[in-house]
């Protein structure tokens, strides 16, 4: 005999006896007809009642395993993305499950945030209230969907309790300089008197009244995550094992790495770098070209006529505008640096050209070797065509070096529905972060925005405090965090025991065993949150309190799935084409719509909804639950016939090859989270158990108890490979076949199959 876990041999054929003694064996209680509402409100009844899918404590040797879901704004309803999201992460914890491994499987809603707060203007009422009206809807879905996540730790980012720890973290970033404060462009409303975020200017007015915006300037804080990239990018080859490639290209994309050489320029009082990624064309730059954002930018742009240019490029938005080097904004400083190999003179330019290929940098313009320095020469007087010509030829020194596109970038808003940003401004004392026995700075919760204005700033009792530092009054910063900020560390609380949270978010002994998370499942629009997660990571490990995370990765696996559409295009309710996860649910029932969203598509793939899947897997479903029962009642009435049962033998052995052939393929579709394969695979593995049956009846006109025996250990393990995608209608198979309700039916998962009925000679033989 090969070695086999045993548990499961007995398992087996426990069952297979106790169906067999007629336990559950009465026809009479068999059902034939699928009922999905009651079998899914039954099952969801037993999960609730013994508390299924808290999140145990790891056993000493058992593998901590925490996968994380996406965390959704508090819309109130679940989109169909949702369902794909959470499908395949709760497949995936099912599995984990059942394979005896401790499974952390939550998740918090991104609760703050100018959809929430549009939304509550639209209906005036306070943003906290509509935020856990929509929050207890959504939860109401995932549950009647049957997603298994530990509901008891699922938090809200707008949580005082919650909020806190955001205020904690942009203290903690800005004493290790993380956090800076720069002005940046904004739009704004002079009617409403705010700041307005990119969704909130339609064709250049308010969306409020209608308005005409127009560009400020003003001081917002930012992250700085330049010091990470380097290592964010290092670390992308530890990642491929299990990051799939989505997740890994959204990675390199948002770090936006060109490889290339610098160069010296300028004098030993000015000196300047320059890079470019065209190593072999250097001597033949004719220009230089700076980013904007360039340090050193004030020592070059000192004439008050350039000044006054780059002030006009930066107050009209130039993130915001055309990129491309025939329109890009482009400003001639009058300066120009010396280039050592020819002593020749190279004119410096500014343009935001330079940020959207390498950063925040200088890049030498090398019209031969590159189309876009082409463009920017012919656009600019003082460049020739050809390479500048000095006194000298000497050969150019370069170094080999990498320049990153991404950027750090501003994190704060002027905004009611966020964190309140910890800051209070002195006169005397300057920005000076709120002591963290002061937190949290508590947001009013009876504040109706109405879209104008600030509301925090027109609250005095908000705005006017004292001094933390020197004791005089000051006033408090009224800007708030983006989500986005929230979003940084959003996978962190559910890792910690809700009731601890508020001593040891970032210290409890449970993160050591839990981080990093062992999967995040996303949308693939995620990738931007990522990495910001992957570089506040690095900058807690730095800091201290995640020194355990030595690779500073929040995530050791990634599997990021494209969107839900309909009709070929995005749902939308403009189009008429949104699909309603309720409706679906209602109708044919959670396991069907989640069988069916799962197999409709790869992880890779955009899925185009329709029903051709649903009808599929629901025709599935019966006909797996009939034909199940019939089998499980019908096994009794076998006639033993020893006879009969040593000319199947070979069928026998034949299914069990089926068997485990199935499983293994199964079973590496889960450990993949390709469950579009598994699934087709649970749907192959019926169809061969019922070519046995019929096979078998061709043979000998019946089955005898052997064969019949085999095939209900065969449709046990079809039950159990099943539970994963369809949760509710497996355990009750599982019932069906005299399986104990409890614990025990959330695994093990099933090694390879062991028939009964088959001699110890076939069993090694097929082995
Ligand atoms: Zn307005
Ligand atoms: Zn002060």
């Amino acid at each position: 005999m090969p070695d086999q876990p045993n548990g499961q041999i007995f398992s087996l054929a426990r069952q297979v006896a106790s169906a067999a003694n007629g336990k559950m064996g009465d026809m009479s209680n068999a059902r034939s007809s699928y009922e999905a509402a009651e079998v899914e409100a039954s099952r969801q009844g037993a999960w609730a009642e013994r508390d299924a899918f808290a999140t145990p404590a790891p056993a000493a040797g058992q593998r901590a395993v925490y996968i994380k879901p996406s965390s959704p704004f508090t819309s109130g309803k679940l989109h169909m993305g949702h369902v794909r999201d959470y499908a395949i992460g709760d497949a995936y914890a099912r599995f984990r499950r059942a394979r005896g491994d401790a499974v952390l499987f939550g998740f918090g809603f991104d609760a703050f945030g100018l959809p929430a707060e549009m939304a509550a203007i639209e209906r005036k009422v306070p943003p906290a209230e509509w935020v856990e009206a929509c929050g207890e809807r959504m939860l109401e879905q995932m549950v009647r969907l049957g997603f298994s996540f530990d509901y008891e730790r699922v938090f809200y980012s707008s949580d005082e309790a919650q909020y806190r720890w955001s205020q904690w973290l942009f203290v903690t970033l800005l004493e290790a300089g993380l956090i800076y404060r720069d002005d940046t462009t904004v739009d704004w409303c002079d009617h409403c008197r705010t700041t307005l975020a990119a969704l909130q200017v339609e064709d250049g007015r308010c969306w409020r009244c209608h308005n005409e915006v127009r560009l400020i300037r003003r001081a917002t804080w930012f992250l700085r995550i330049t010091p990470y990239l380097e290592e964010n990018d290092a670390r992308l080859p530890e990642l491929e094992e299990n990051w799939d490639e989505i997740s890994l290209s959204t990675q390199r994309y948002i770090l936006g790495r060109s490889d290339g050489v610098e160069v010296d320029l300028g004098s030993a009082e000015a000196p300047l770098t320059a890079f470019t990624p065209h190593p072999d064309a250097v001597a033949a730059a004719s220009f230089v070209l700076l980013s904007p954002r360039h340090p050193d930018l004030e020592t070059w742009a000192t004439e008050p006529a350039v000044r006054e240019q780059l002030d006009e490029l930066r107050s009209g938005g130039w993130e915001r505008s055309a990129r491309d080097a025939k329109s890009v904004p482009l400003i001639d400083t009058g300066a120009s640096v010396s280039a050592p190999w020819s002593g020749a003179e190279l004119p410096l330019l500014v343009s935001p050209l330079v940020d959207a290929r390498y950063g925040p940098t200088a890049a030498l313009g090398i019209p031969e070797a590159d189309e876009a320095d082409a463009t920017i020469a012919a656009r600019a007087q003082r460049v020739g065509e050809r390479p500048a010509r000095g006194a000298g030829s000497g050969a150019p020194e370069t170094r080999p070096t990498v320049r990153y596109r991404a950027a750090d970038f501003s994190i704060s808003r002027q905004r009611f529905w966020g964190t309140p940003i910890p800051v209070i401004h002195c006169e005397g004392c300057g920005a000076v972060p709120v002591p963290a026995e002061d937190l949290p700075v508590v947001l009013p919760r009876d504040v109706e925005p109405t879209g104008e204005g600030n509301p925090l700033a027109e609250r005095a009792d908000f705005v006017e405090v004292a001094c933390p530092s020197c004791g005089g009054p000051a006033r408090r910063e009224t800007d708030t965090l983006d989500c986005h900020f929230d979003a940084l560390w959003l996978w962190v609380p559910s890792a910690v025991p809700p009731t601890e949270r508020a001593e040891s978010m970032f210290t409890h002994p449970d993160l050591r065993h839990w981080l990093p998370s062992e999967r995040l499942v996303a949308g693939s629009d995620s990738g931007g949150f990522v990495f910001d997660q992957r570089v506040v990571t690095k900058a807690l490990r730095d800091i201290g309190p995640f020194a355990f995370l030595e690779h500073g990765e929040p995530f050791s696996g990634c599997l990021f799935h494209e969107m839900v559409i309909a009709d070929g295009r995005k749902m939308s309710k403009h189009l008429g084409n949104v699909v309603d996860p309720d409706e679906l649910v209602e109708q044919y029932g959670a396991d069907t719509v989640r069988l069916a969203i799962l197999y409709a598509a790869g992880p890779a793939k955009t899925l185009n909804w329709n029903d051709g899947a649903l009808r599929f897997a629901s025709r599935f479903l019966r006909s797996v639950w009939a034909y199940s029962q019939q089998r499980f009642g019908a096994v009794g009435d076998a006639p033993e016939d020893a006879e009969a049962a040593a000319d199947t033998e070979f069928m026998r052995e034949r299914l069990r090859k089926w068997c485990d052939n199935g499983l293994e393929r199964i079973t590496v579709g889960l450990e993949e989270l390709q469950m579009h394969t598994a699934v087709r695979d649970v749907t192959r593995l019926f169809e061969r158990i019922q070519d046995f049956e019929k096979r078998v009846i061709q043979r000998r006109g019946e089955l005898s108890r052997a064969d019949a025996e085999a095939q209900v250990a065969a449709l046990i393990l079809l039950a159990r490979t099943l539970s994963p995608f369809a949760p509710h209608a497996a355990e009750a198979l599982l019932l069906a076949a005299g399986e104990e309700d409890g614990s025990e039916l959330l695994g093990p998962w099933p090694g390879e199959l062991v028939l009964p009925g088959l001699s110890a000679g076939a069993q090694a033989a097929g082995a």
